[in-house]
């Protein structure tokens, strides 16, 4: 063997040695454990079941009745240790068994319960999985509520578009605060704030908390600006893959390799998070199906806005953007322009309660549309709903929340059977939309 020739063959034992430690690296960065960890009885009276996990998983849950249990798959994890443990009641036994790639935990009850779904929680060295239930001998089937991820455009050190007075990371908070309100005192629904208040959240934070809240659906909530102060009107976005392959090779041309802020985000990567694009060619059935949501989702979104007489459109049709924030795999996800506060209209129209208590309106009842049409099993939203029901707070009055429902204050009246108009907190009205 001639000296070239072993140099070679020394660079391909190198080559192969390179590449086995890189499958390696995949394989042990890919698994996912699930171990039972403790199971506590809360001052509320719920059950708190808490699993570990090594990083935040995909995960399907639902319930199922006669016999009622709740079930839990996670995709690409395996078992860490045996679970099978009996506890008191309403649960019976917790079992576990990998299928595949995924594991199934499974927790048989006694009778029906009210239960949340559950939810994941990053710590320094784990993921809690987290589930709460609680017996509930008046349901006769399970029953969780619908999780609502309202984000709130910008935050904190980034006011997204600024107009004359008027920030858009404070238009998008105000009108994100409404639909959380509507939504907390309407039964069946839970929204949950990814931004609570001023606070800055890069992109990734929010789909990712999204994932971990176990949210149904995401509603991103943003107001756009342009150089043409004619330029007026509301959009509603939903994630291209196409244009955002583009946006991307654009970036790995230009600024990936060079750029410190592109350079220090994938330094801070998180490997307990989960990789939403790695996600989108593993499982693709679960992403096509979440584009066709999040399009119908869009659509009746749009449709409200339309309804709207304080709203003019910008875009008539659902549009399809690059927007990081949507991507995630299966949560559908929409971002809507609640209008141009470059545009003195619009400006005015989004800096008053009325105008955006309206954007708030249509996104609430594009939601509940939605859910009219794909019926989320084991939610008040199993089968069409004859009617919703509100609960009335401190400070509502009958004519505001006509408003905040798109009926007249005459159809309330009726519908409960009120003498006048008078309300009082913690009283449940029925409102049918
Ligand atoms: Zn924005």
């Amino acid at each position: 063997m001639n000296q070239a020739l072993k140099l070679t063959m020394k660079a391909i034992n190198h080559q192969l040695l390179f590449i086995l430690l890189c499958i390696f690296t995949l394989a042990t960065e890919a698994a996912n454990k699930i171990s039972f960890d403790r199971i506590t009885e809360l001052e509320s009276g719920n059950l708190k079941i808490v699993f570990h996990l090594d990083k935040v998983a995909l995960i399907n849950s639902y319930a199922l009745d006669d016999p009622s249990r709740i079930v839990i798959d996670l995709k690409n994890t395996s078992i860490k240790e045996p679970i099978e443990s009996k506890f008191f009641a309403p649960i019976k036994l917790i079992r576990a068994n990998e299928v595949g790639n995924s594991v199934r935990v499974v927790l048989d009850l006694k009778g029906s319960v009210y239960w949340k779904k559950p939810w994941q929680v990053k710590h320094k060295d784990r993921v809690d999985l987290i589930l709460e239930i609680k017996r509930d001998r008046k349901i006769s089937n399970n029953l969780r509520d619908i999780i609502v991820a309202i984000d709130a455009g910008h935050g904190g050190r980034d006011p997204g578009a600024v107009g004359k007075n008027l920030l858009e990371k404070d238009v998008t908070l105000l009108i994100s605060k409404e639909l959380e309100r509507t939504l907390k005192n309407t039964r069946g629904y839970m929204p949950i704030m990814i931004r609570p208040d001023d606070r800055y959240l890069n992109l990734d934070d929010r789909y990712q908390n999204a994932r971990k809240l176990s949210a149904d659906l995401f509603v991103s909530i943003h107001a756009d600006a342009f150089s043409l102060s004619s330029v007026k009107g509301a959009s509603v976005y939903v994630w291209s893959e196409e244009a955002s392959s583009i946006t991307a090779e654009t970036l790995s041309k230009s600024k990936l390799s060079s750029s410190p802020e592109v350079k220090s985000k994938i330094g801070k990567l998180d490997i307990r998070d989960f990789d939403e694009d790695a996600a989108r060619t593993l499982y693709q059935i679960a992403y096509e199906a979440k584009i066709d949501n999040s399009v119908i989702l869009a659509e009746k979104i749009l449709e409200q806005l339309k309804r709207d007489p304080y709203t003019k459109m910008h875009k008539p049709n659902v549009e399809f953007a690059d927007f990081r924030v949507l991507k995630s795999v299966d949560i559908p996800s929409v971002l809507i322009e609640s209008g141009f506060i470059s545009n003195p209209d619009d400006a005015k129209r989004l800096a008053g309660k009325p105008g955006r208590r309206m954007i708030a309106r249509s996104v609430f009842l594009g939601i509940h549309n939605y859910f009219k049409e794909k019926p989320k099993p084991n939610t008040f939203m199993t089968s069409l709903p004859k009617y919703i029901e509100y609960e009335i707070q401190k400070g509502d009055v009958i004519s505001e929340i006509a408003i905040r429902f798109g009926v007249t204050i005459d159809e309330i009246i009726n519908w409960n059977n009120l003498k006048n108009k008078s309300i009082y907190p913690g009283q449940i009205i029925q409102i049918t939309i």
